[in-house]
C-alpha cells in the first residue's frame, strides 16, 4: 500500500463517519476525505432510529449482523465513554402475550445464548412484574445491558474525531459516480462531484437509503434493490414518561427483519412508542405524506418489489388505514403495558429504513458488502447497523489492509 494512501468515504452516517475515522487510526499517515450530500452528518437513518444500542438477541449466529452487533456494544459504550456521548444501559425486555410467542421466545433466547449475548434470562410473569412492575406478559425475555443512547451526537463526535486527525469532510457535497480505473500499479477509483473529480486508491461507500442508486450509477448491480420502509414514533404525555423502567419490545413476526413497535425510553428522558413498518412514498420525506414520485415510481418498477407485494398486500391493506394513528399505537403498546391504554402524546419524526430487496422479492437480513477494484459498497446495513457501526468500520477497513 503506498505511504500516503487516498481514500475516500462517501456518506456521514453514522458508518460512514465511524470507517472515516477507523482508516485513520490505522493509517495515520493516510489522505482520507468523506463526502456528504447534506450540510451535516446523521441526516438520514442514523438521525430518524430508536436510539437504541442492541446486545444481539435475534440476529443468526455466526451472521455478520450477529458478530458486528456483539464487537459493535464494546466499541461503542467506550467511544461514548471517552467522548462524553450520552449513553444508558436502561436494559430490555421482550414480552410474550401468548402462547405462540412464548416459544418463539424461545427461540430468540437460543439465538442470543449463542450469540453470547451477557446476564440474559427468561422471566415468568412474576420475574418480568419485578423487572418492569407496568408490563404484562405471560414470559419475557431480559437483557440487562440493552442500552440508549444519542446517535447524532455521537456521528458528530466520530466527524470531530476524524478531523480532529487531520481527516477532511466535504458536506454539501453529493457524489454522482466511483468511476474504476485500472492503472500498472493497480486500481484506483475517481470520485466525480458537481464539481470535480478527484482519484482515490481506496473509496467505501456508505450511502445509506441511496446505495443502490450510487452503486448503478457507478457501473455496479443494481441489484440488491432499496426498498424504503417508514417507521413512524409518537412520544407519550410527559405524565407517562416514568411508566417503564427501559425498553419494552414485542416479539418479532418472523416474516420481516423488523423488531414491531416497542416502548422506549428517549435518552432526553421521554417516552416513545413505534416505529412500525410500512411501505414509503418517499426515501428521504420525513414529513406529511412524503411523497417523491421518482422514488415511489422506482418502487413500482422494480419486479422484486410486486413478488414482494403479492405475499403483503393483504396485510398491508389492513394496516393502512391506522398507519399514522396515536390510538393504533397506543393500542398495540397496551398490549404489554396496559397502563398505557388510552394514553396521548404527540407525532415525532419518522425514520426511514434502507431494506435491501433481491430480485426474487425477498428481505435481505444480513449486512452485504460488495467489493469492486479499488471501491466497496455497503449495500446493507439496517437494524442493529448503528450498534455496529464502529466494528462494521473495522471489519471493511481490515478487509482492505487484507487482514480478513
Ligand atoms: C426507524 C429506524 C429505527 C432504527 N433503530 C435502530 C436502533 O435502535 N439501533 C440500531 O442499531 N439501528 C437502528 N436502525 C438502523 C440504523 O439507523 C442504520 O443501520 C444506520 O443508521 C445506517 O447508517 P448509515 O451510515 O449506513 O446510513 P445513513 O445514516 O442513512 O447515512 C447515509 C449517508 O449517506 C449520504 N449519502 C447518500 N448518497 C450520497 C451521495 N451520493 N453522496 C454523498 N453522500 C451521500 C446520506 O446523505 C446520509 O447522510 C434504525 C433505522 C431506522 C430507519
Amino acid at each position: 500500500m503506498a505511504k500516503h494512501a487516498r481514500w475516500a468515504v462517501v456518506g456521514a452516517g453514522i458508518i460512514g463517519a465511524a470507517v472515516a475515522r477507523e482508516i485513520l487510526g490505522r493509517h495515520d499517515s493516510a489522505d482520507v476525505t468523506l463526502f456528504e450530500k447534506e450540510d451535516h452528518p446523521a441526516a438520514h437513518q442514523t438521525g430518524h432510529n430508536s436510539g437504541v444500542v442492541h446486545a444481539g438477541l435475534y440476529y443468526e449466529p455466526g451472521s455478520l449482523k450477529a458478530t458486528l452487533c456483539r464487537r459493535g456494544v464494546d466499541l461503542i459504550r467506550d467511544f461514548a465513554n471517552e467522548h462524553n456521548v450520552a449513553f444508558d444501559e436502561c436494559g430490555k425486555v421482550v414480552v410474550a402475550t401468548d402462547e405462540t410467542e412464548a416459544e418463539r421466545l424461545h427461540a430468540i433466547h437460543s439465538r442470543a445464548l449463542a450469540n453470547g449475548v451477557p446476564d440474559i434470562a427468561m422471566l415468568d410473569r412474576d420475574g418480568l412484574r419485578d423487572i418492569e412492575p407496568n408490563a404484562e406478559g405471560l414470559a419475557a425475555l431480559h437483557s440487562p445491558h440493552t442500552a440508549i443512547i444519542d446517535y447524532r451526537g455521537l456521528t458528530d463526535a466520530l466527524v470531530a474525531d476524524f478531523r480532529a486527525h487531520g481527516g477532511r469532510v466535504r458536506f454539501s457535497t453529493p457524489v454522482k459516480t466511483i468511476d474504476r480505473r485500472g492503472g500498472p500499479t493497480g486500481d484506483t477509483a475517481v470520485v466525480r462531484t458537481p464539481v470535480d473529480a478527484q482519484e482515490f486508491d481506496h473509496v467505501i461507500v456508505c450511502a445509506g437509503l441511496q446505495s443502490d442508486r450510487l452503486a448503478a450509477r457507478s457501473g455496479q448491480n443494481r441489484t440488491p434493490t432499496v426498498v424504503p420502509f417508514f417507521g413512524q414514533y409518537f412520544i407519550l404525555d410527559e405524565e407517562y414518561s416514568s411508566a417503564v423502567n427501559g425498553l419494552i419490545y414485542p416479539v418479532p413476526d418472523p416474516k420481516y427483519p423488523f423488531l414491531g413497535v416497542h416502548v422506549t425510553r428517549r435518552i432526553d428522558g421521554g417516552l416513545m412508542i413505534g416505529p412500525n413498518a410500512f411501505l414509503s412514498f418517499s426515501r428521504e420525506g420525513y414529513r406529511g405524506l412524503g411523497l417523491n414520485i421518482p422514488d415511489s415510481l422506482a418502487v413500482a418498477a422494480d419486479s422484486g418489489f410486486w413478488r414482494f407485494a403479492v405475499g403483503n398486500m393483504a396485510t398491508a391493506a389492513r394496516e393502512l388505514p391506522g398507519v399514522l394513528s396515536i390510538e393504533k399505537f397506543v393500542a398495540e403498546a397496551a398490549r404489554y403495558v396496559p397502563d398505557l391504554a388510552g394514553a396521548d402524546g404527540h407525532r415525532a419524526t419518522r425514520g426511514i429504513r434502507a431494506q435491501a430487496m433481491n430480485r426474487d422479492g425477498t428481505l435481505v437480513d444480513d449486512f452485504v458488502i460488495d467489493r469492486a477494484g479499488a471501491a466497496m459498497f455497503v449495500r446493507n446495513a439496517p437494524s442493529p447497523g448503528a450498534t455496529s457501526a464502529l466494528a462494521i468500520a473495522e471489519h471493511l477497513v481490515a478487509i482492505i489492509d487484507g487482514r480478513r
